[in-house]
């Protein structure tokens, strides 16, 4: 039991090569690329020298493939990755705006992501689970939740940890029973990774502390908030330490903040302080959105090395009394 498990949407992303570039018109595009939060998330996991491994589903077509090609590549265990005949590997279509905002055109929903069966999550295939990540993207059907649910209960009951990302739309939160699902999940959260808007998102509390507090009151040890260009800040009962992000390029925000949470929980596993592997996330972060292409910009511990040598840190660190 030592692996660090995900599960959820593995598609190919096709981008505009050009910012302004609009999809109401013929235009030059780039990719396929190897894309899906869990995927991206797993990859990055995998690259640090981690047991990996990744529930899912794909098509029998050239984009299902490209991903496991991919992820096995990096050492994932693309084994409890299943092949669906009769549906196709999902896709996201990326547009950028001039202001650097992407919209999306998602086929997921009707894609093989979606024919995810709780029947695909057992104890067999979590066996070797030490850690298990919950992508809140993934849970766009009551089928897909049914199956976290259960894979969250069988890792928990041997014993393993759990990681969430809210990671949700808007709209999503708007359906009852989509919030009670988030609320369940966030019961067995060990670590919760929000990004900053989200912190308030499954609380009463309106301010960023409030939610806190209740977060930790509900049972989650360690609360890790991304703030993009911001940074990040790290919260447990007894400590708080903010960094500023490092200073890089944007080519391509998509998947900052999978690398960055697939980053902090390997480290946090492999044994390291909150205060290194809140630097190394950092660093994982800033490298994806140097890189063109959602999951081009997964990096091993040399190319995180080699960034945080530049950089000087500036580093908030607090020891809460008490
Ligand atoms: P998404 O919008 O895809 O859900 P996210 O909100 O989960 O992303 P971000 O906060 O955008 O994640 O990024 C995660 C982390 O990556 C940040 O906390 C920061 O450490 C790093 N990062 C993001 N954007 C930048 C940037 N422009 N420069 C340097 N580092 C960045
Ligand atoms: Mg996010």
């Amino acid at each position: 039991m030592q692996s660090i498990m995900t599960m959820g949407e593995i598609l190919v992303e096709i981008m505009a090569e050009r910012k302004g570039q609009s999809f109401r018109a013929p235009g030059p595009l780039a990719g396929p690329y190897a894309s899906g939060a869990p995927a991206i998330f797993i990859d990055q996991v995998a690259r640090l020298g981690h047991p990996a491994a990744i529930i899912g589903c794909v098509g029998d077509d050239d984009f299902g493939w490209l991903n496991i090609d991919r992820l096995r590549r990096d050492g994932v265990d693309t084994s409890a990755i299943a092949v669906c005949k009769g549906a196709v590997t999902g896709s996201a279509f990326v547009t950028y705006r001039d202001s650097g905002e992407r919209d999306f055109i998602f086929n997921i929903t009707n894609s093989a992501s979606a024919q995810l069966q709780p029947e695909q999550v057992n104890q067999a295939v979590l066996k070797d689970c030490a850690h298990f990540h919950v992508m809140g993207s993934s849970l766009f059907s009551f089928r897909i939740i049914d199956a976290m649910k259960k894979a969250i209960e069988i890792v928990k009951a041997q014993g393993g940890t759990v990681s969430f990302d809210p990671n949700v739309r808007k709209e999503m939160l708007r359906i009852p029973e989509m919030r009670e699902a988030l609320a369940y999940i966030l019961e067995f959260t060990d670590i919760f990774l929000p990004s900053g808007h989200e912190v308030t998102q499954l609380a009463r509390s309106a301010d960023e502390a409030g939610a806190i507090a209740e977060i930790f009151a509900r049972g989650v040890r360690e609360i890790v908030v991304k703030r993009g260009a911001d940074g990040c800040s790290y919260f447990s009962a007894d400590e708080r330490i903010d960094l500023d992000a490092l200073p890089v390029d944007v080519a391509d925000p998509t998947g900052a903040g999978d690398c960055f949470g697939a980053t902090f929980i390997a480290c946090r596993r492999m044994g390291k302080t909150a205060l290194q592997s809140l630097r190394y996330a950092n660093a994982a972060g800033a490298l994806a959105v140097a890189s063109k292409g959602p999951m081009e910009g997964t990096s091993g511990f040399a190319g995180l090395d080699a960034l945080l040598a530049q950089q000087p840190q500036h580093l908030r660190h607090a020891v809460m009394e008490g």
